[in-house]
């Protein structure tokens, strides 16, 4: 299968062992930008029925940590996974349902925000998040 062995290029291009799992959780966090373990989980089940919860957590560490996919945070959420990496690109995510989206970086280098003072500290990094309501929330008032 053509996809399969593009991801296990992916690995073994990061000196990471092809597995099993492995492949299933790039597969899926490149099928589903922006998905939280649980999402994952699911989507790795469904090829893998058998994989646990701690499993799928081991590879995303394993997978983040050599750079394959990006872990993102936002306050309030659970940790998103997803395949865009390296450009340095921020999330918008919305304050009523959670849904994030890409936002490109506003510079295009990193970090794109110059720091008013930078303390002394040699800075490469400038991680954005922007808070908002995503167009279908717009839409919909919430009913409270
Ligand atoms: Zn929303
Ligand atoms: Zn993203």
């Amino acid at each position: 299968m053509v996809a399969t062995s593009k991801f296990e290029r992916m690995l073994r291009g990061a000196v990471l062992r092809v597995t099993r799992p492995r492949v299933a959780v790039l597969t899926a966090v490149h099928a589903h930008p922006h998905a939280d373990t649980l999402s994952i989980l699911g989507a790795v089940r469904r090829e893998l029925p058998d994989v646990s919860h701690q499993a799928v957590y081991d590879v995303l560490r394993a997978l983040t940590a050599a750079g394959l996919v990006r872990r993102i945070e936002p306050a309030g959420s659970a940790a998103r996974y997803e395949s865009r990496v390296g450009d340095n690109h921020h999330h918008v995510v919305c304050r009523s349902c959670g849904a994030i989206a890409d936002v490109d970086c506003a510079v295009g280098e990193t970090p794109c925000l110059t720091a008013s003072d930078n303390q002394g500290f040699s800075i490469d990094e400038a991680e954005v998040i922007y808070w908002g309501v995503c167009p279908g929330c717009v839409a919909v008032p919430a009913t409270s």
